[in-house]
């Protein structure tokens, strides 16, 4: 039990919530708790709809802890035309940084010169974004050779955000929770069949290891890159347009670049637009974008590790990746056509099938926008009124003090891995502390599952 205004939600009421159940039949169930299934939950919560969302791992263990971890308006979309994309991203982006804590401001210096971008192209490209942003300011232009011979002339300084992806989905699984909608992680979708016009649901509990069954009128599909595997289970033809692509990032000391914004600069390799992005203790460089097959294949490996350390080392030839101190990766859903996954678009795609509702695609940013029109969708199904202006929200924050067994009994980590990757997330701003973080700790995170 806890005096806090929110309800506990912890291993202990998951386990409960399981055995409590039984015939129940949901208005919607919702497979896949990362950034996508958590804002649907979130909304479907607000307006009352009964729901319940399973994820087979943790929450945000896929792609929504993997990413930049930016919420932006997409600056390099405009170079591919995607004036309206990047409009509802810039949108977006502002609803964020005024109404939820965990999104801040970032300045990022942009480099231009020979190796770089053109100088007049990014300043056309800042004055549209700041057209779009409604705000207009003639982007100002700082000469700086960076270093000798390194095609480098100057730079531009334009604002964006950040947050923490995975924190992101937690707040939102909360709020959702706190909202009256149940939340199961290491719930994992195995079976399908109709029954009676409504879909059973056959799933794997992977802490009691046993099945639990969950009825509902309406499947939304909001797995990410597992879009296509889980339609198949669900009986549903894969979509030919999904393609997957594995981005990873490295991790380096924040001392280790004398870089005060972040940066956003070309691979010396191919060119491709690369970030170096100081957080907390660390500097985070990525990323790669190259196609896989397998939703699974998140491995980061040496290829990937060299091609970003090779890429920066036209403007700074002391990278090595004996310093690397950390490194993770994601896959992209994508959705579209072509041999270069950096053309392709970053919109999100919805494919109503009848009673199973897909999200393909997308991104962090936006996923407030694909929330409310699967909420339309949802109303038109079932008949409804809802509400969605300004929706979701999050009706949900941590106390600044003793956050440790705050989180353990309100955000449901069952791991210790789980607090420390995805809800802190110390392995990811302070790798080289997180031993120690887990000793100074060992007595709050004993109420959890080993590693
Ligand atoms: C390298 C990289 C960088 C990015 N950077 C940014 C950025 O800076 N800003 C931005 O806005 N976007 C960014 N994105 C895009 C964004 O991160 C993703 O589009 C978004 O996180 C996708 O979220 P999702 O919920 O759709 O998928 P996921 O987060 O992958 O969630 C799907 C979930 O479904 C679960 N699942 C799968 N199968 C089952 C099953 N059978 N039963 C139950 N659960 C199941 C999975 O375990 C997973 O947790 C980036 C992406 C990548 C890869």
């Amino acid at each position: 039990m806890t005096n806090s205004k929110y309800r506990e939600f912890s291993l202990h009421t998951r386990n409960e919530d399981i055995k409590n159940i039984g015939d129940k039949t949901f208005d919607v169930a919702i497979v896949g708790g990362g950034i996508t299934g958590s804002g649907i939950a979130n909304i479907l919560s607000e307006n009352s709809i009964s729901a319940v969302l399973i994820e087979k791992n943790d929450f945000a263990s896929g792609t929504s802890s993997g990413s930049s971890k930016l919420i932006h308006g997409g600056l390099r979309y405009l170079s591919g035309g995607h004036i309206v994309l990047v409009r509802e991203l810039i949108k977006e982006r502002n609803y964020l940084l005024k109404n939820l804590d965990i999104v801040k401001k970032i300045k990022f210096d942009v480099l231009t010169g020979k190796s770089q971008w053109n100088r007049h192209e990014i300043k056309f490209g800042l004055v549209l974004y700041s057209l779009l942003e409604r705000k207009f300011k003639m982007p100002e232009f700082y000469s700086n050779n960076y270093r000798e011979n390194s095609g480098v002339d100057g730079y531009f300084t334009y604002e964006d955000a950040m947050t923490d992806d995975s924190t992101m989905v937690i707040y939102n699984i909360a709020s959702a929770y706190n909202n009256g909608t149940l939340c199961f992680n290491y719930l994992e979708l195995s079976h399908f069949k109709e029954y009676n016009g409504y879909s059973v649901l056959t799933c794997f509990d992977k802490i009691n290891k046993k099945d639990v069954i969950i009825k509902a009128k309406l499947i939304i599909n909001a797995t990410g890159p597992w879009a296509n595997r889980v339609n198949k289970a669900l009986g549903l033809p894969e979509n030919a347009m999904m393609r997957l692509s594995k981005g990873v990032h490295i991790i380096f000391n924040r001392d280790y670049f004398n870089i005060k914004n972040a940066l956003v600069f070309r691979s010396g390799i191919d060119k491709r637009q690369l970030f170096l992005i100081p957080r907390d203790h660390v500097i985070i460089l990525g990323t790669t974008d190259t196609f896989v097959d397998s939703p699974d294949d998140f491995s980061v490996n040496n290829d990937d590790v060299e091609y970003l350390i090779n890429s920066a080392k036209n403007l700074f030839p002391f990278v090595d990746k004996n310093d690397v101190i950390a490194s993770y990766s994601g896959i992209r859903p994508l959705m579209g056509k072509g041999d270069n996954p950096g053309k392709i678009s970053r919109d999100f795609k919805i494919v109503d099938y009848g009673n199973v509702i897909t999200v393909f695609g997308g991104k962090l940013t936006d996923y407030r926008s694909a929330a409310r029109k699967v909420l339309k969708i949802i109303k038109n199904k079932l008949k409804i009124e809802v509400k969605s202006r300004n929706m979701p929200y999050i009706n949900y924050s941590r106390p600044d003090k003793d956050q440790v067994e705050f989180i353990i009994s309100h955000e449901c980590p069952v791991y210790v891995n789980d607090l420390l990757r995805r809800r802190l997330p110390v392995l990811i701003y302070d790798p080289e502390n997180a031993e120690n973080f887990k000793n100074e700790n060992i007595d709050k995170l004993s109420g959890l599952i080993g590693d």
